[in-house]
């Protein structure tokens, strides 16, 4: 089922993101993660793309599973810059062979490689032209990421919202977030985008911090903002790492049951392949997801 359709019927829609197992890692370990996190009911799966080539073949073969044979619907992540436009017709392909029918479309980081040039004189630059094509040659529903402070390489978050309005203009049809810490500033961001005639829906991007080394990854990926009681949590509790995890999903708790009690179209859980931690979350607002399921 089309992805754009579930937004159109019902919210919060509730999603998980998951990533396949390192380079060598067997495929295998990642029936223990969906299995784990089926019965949480999750509206759809989405699974991330290694742009490099290093776990892109395992999207493809995970989202399959997902949407095949557990019933979940899937969403498969798929990244541009590092790819020729045969190769991404080839994953289009392998997509619809094996009957997934939603992509997240994106850009992709560069690689860190100062030499770095395009795979190829035909190539996407941005997501917007990656979408721009699926859209017009499929029937693929295509979301995209967006960025509540700014993508890490604008300066500007008008600008940046004025590239993510041609990207949505291109054909997307709905939005995932980048993750945050502080709700006003989505809130702020979300007020940006209605008057930009942005209004397709979008589910928040949630990580639930439960350890310190996140912290610095986190910061070097998308420099967003640490509110001052977020970095209270992590500072009293750094050295107790059974506390600092129960903190931090009582954290990711507030910030979901603050942006459901808004009205947010749905929340999208950066599960980090952590099935217990997501599970914590998902039952403690399960009331609240069936009471506005039910309205
Ligand atoms: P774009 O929308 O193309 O934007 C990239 C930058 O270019 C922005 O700074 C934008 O302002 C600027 N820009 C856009 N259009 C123009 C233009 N016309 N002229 C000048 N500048 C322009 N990465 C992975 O490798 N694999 C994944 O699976 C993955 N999943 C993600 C899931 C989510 C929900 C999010 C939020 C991010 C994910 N990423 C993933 C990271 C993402 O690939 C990076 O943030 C990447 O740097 C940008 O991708 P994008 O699709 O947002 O790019």
């Amino acid at each position: 089922m089309l992805i754009k359709d579930f937004y159109k019927n019902k919210k919060p829609i509730i999603s998980f993101e998951i990533f396949p197992p390192k380079k060598d890692g067997p495929i295998e370990t990642i029936y223990n993660t969906i299995d784990n996190l089926k019965d949480l009911k999750p509206d759809f799966i989405s699974v991330t793309y290694g742009a490099g080539g290093s776990t892109t073949k395992k999207t493809v073969e995970i989202a399959s599973i997902i949407k095949n044979k557990y019933n979940i619907e899937a969403l498969a992540h798929l990244t541009c810059v590092t790819s020729t436009k045969q190769e991404i017709e080839n994953i289009l392909n392998q997509l619809k062979d094996n009957n997934i029918e939603n992509i997240l479309a994106l850009r992709g980081d560069f690689p860190n490689d100062p030499d770095f040039e395009f795979p190829d004189p035909l190539h996407y630059e941005y997501a917007k032209d990656l979408i721009g094509h699926i859209h017009s040659n499929s029937n693929f529903s295509v979301g995209a990421a967006a960025y509540p402070e700014g993508h890490i390489e604008c300066t500007n978050l008008d600008k940046d919202i004025y590239y993510l309005k041609e990207k949505v203009n291109s054909g997307v049809d709905f939005l995932i977030t980048q993750l945050f810490f502080d709700n006003e500033i989505f809130y702020k961001f979300k007020e940006k985008l209605d008057k930009e005639n942005i209004n397709i829906p979008i589910s928040a991007g949630i990580l639930p911090v439960i350890n310190k080394n996140q912290i610095n990854h986190i910061l070097s990926l998308c420099g967003c903002h640490l509110p001052k009681k977020f970095i209270r949590i992590i500072e009293k509790y750094e050295y107790k790492p059974e506390a600092l995890k129960e903190a931090g999903i009582a954290y990711a708790i507030e910030q979901i049951v603050d942006l459901l009690s808004w009205g947010i179209d749905g929340i999208h859980i950066y599960t980090m392949n952590r099935p217990k931690t997501t599970r914590k979350i998902v039952e403690s607002i399960s009331t609240i997801r069936n009471v506005l399921t039910e309205e």
